[in-house]
């Protein structure tokens, strides 16, 4: 495990590695970039098949949370943390101290929150130990902005991709009705949109055929629906060069983390004049409001700061901005979004 030779390396300014013997705790906390300010970015706990798999999701992780911090004009950098192994065997009280301690170690220059393997419960656990994370009970519910921000971000797709910013009778096919999904579905529906649904949780999809009077598809067909608009709220990977050819919709766009499943996997869809919203972008509004909500905390307020409403809604117009971007230069959103967002933290 060599992380100058990894293939993820991006010039990171810090990567630490953490071991407690009495607990099981293996941990690497990589630090992509503080250009514009102390690194924020969750906590993973998960199987890795080696440790240098494990690094390598630590430094690619945590450069996309550079690109997403600093789209989203946040003032802060890019950082992420992974734990190995089983959370279900390893995962303690005493375990999450130690983490936290380590964590606390690092000091004013990263942050942490939850992700995938941990829970609000382990966030207070940590946070009983330092006072260098977020994502605690006593925070707002991120999955709530999140849709919110997914929601401005689709009425941009929906003007660039079908020249209308209105919902009313466009088509969307809705990936996954967890959280994000059933908040974007619920918004849709208030505002006229037509959807059409797929979750792997049948009582999911009973509630919202009820609710929002839609249609409901087996999985494996929602991504090749006749839509306006796809809308992945489920798992990553679901662009890939296998589903791109089943594609009818004019634009993709959802919350899910890691969409594309290739680079490739993005330039078919352009080939295919999909238009594609970066999820980095579109899903920011969870990391805006946990951000913003702790800078608005007595005594940490800025005085020229959006607020957190504005901030969540200028998703919209970033989106249009990298639109914009990808026209001018001839790529792919998702490589225009790439560009600006090095651009800002000056790589
Ligand atoms: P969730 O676990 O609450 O919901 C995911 C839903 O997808 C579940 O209902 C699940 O049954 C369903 N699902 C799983 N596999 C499926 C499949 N093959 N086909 C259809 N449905 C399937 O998660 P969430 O918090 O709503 O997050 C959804 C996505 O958005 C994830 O990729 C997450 O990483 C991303 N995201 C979430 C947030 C947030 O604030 N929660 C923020 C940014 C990004």
């Amino acid at each position: 495990m060599s992380v100058w030779e990894s293939a993820e390396f991006d010039g990171h300014e810090q990567v630490c590695v953490f071991t407690d013997e009495k607990t099981g705790l293996k941990a690497i906390v990589a630090i992509h970039s503080t250009a514009l300010g102390p690194a924020a970015g969750g906590t993973r706990f998960k199987v890795y098949s080696s440790d240098s798999d494990a690094l390598d999701d630590a430094l690619r992780l945590s450069r996309a949370m550079s690109y997403k911090s600093a789209l989203a004009g946040l003032p802060v950098g890019g950082g992420k943390a992974v734990i190995i192994g089983d959370p279900h065997q390893l995962k303690s009280p005493e375990l999450l101290h130690a983490y936290g301690r380590f964590i606390d170690r690092i000091g004013n220059h990263f942050a942490t929150g939850e992700d995938v393997g941990m829970t609000v419960a382990d966030m207070d656990r940590i946070a009983e130990v330092t006072k260098y994370v977020g994502g605690t009970s006593k925070g707002i519910d991120p999955s709530i902005p999140t849709a919110e921000g997914v929601v401005h971000g689709l009425r941009a797709v929906l003007k660039r991709a079908l020249g209308t910013d209105s919902f009313a009778g466009a088509q969307f096919a809705l990936q996954g009705l967890g959280a994000v999904g059933w908040g974007v579905a619920e918004r849709l529906h208030a505002q006229g949109a037509r959807l059409i649904v797929a979750d792997v949780r049948e009582e999911r999809v009973k509630l919202a055929v009820a609710a929002f009077d839609a249609r409901a598809v087996p999985c494996n067909d929602i991504h090749a629906v006749d839509c306006d608009i796809f809308v992945p709220c489920a798992l990553g990977g679901v662009i890939s060069e296998a589903t791109v050819p089943d594609l009818k919709a004019k634009a993709v766009a959802g919350s899910a983390n890691n969409q594309l499943a290739s680079a490739e996997a993005g330039a078919a869809l352009a080939e295919r004049k999909i238009l594609f919203a970066p999820d980095y972008v579109i899903n920011a509004g969870g990391i805006i409001s946990g951000i913003l909500g702790a800078a608005a905390l007595p005594g940490r307020e800025t005085p020229h700061a959006p607020s957190l409403d504005q901030a969540i809604e200028a998703i919209h117009d970033r989106l249009l901005g990298i639109f914009d971007h990808a026209d001018a230069y001839n790529v792919a959103p998702e490589i225009a979004a790439e560009r600006m967002a090095r651009e800002m933290i000056g790589r």
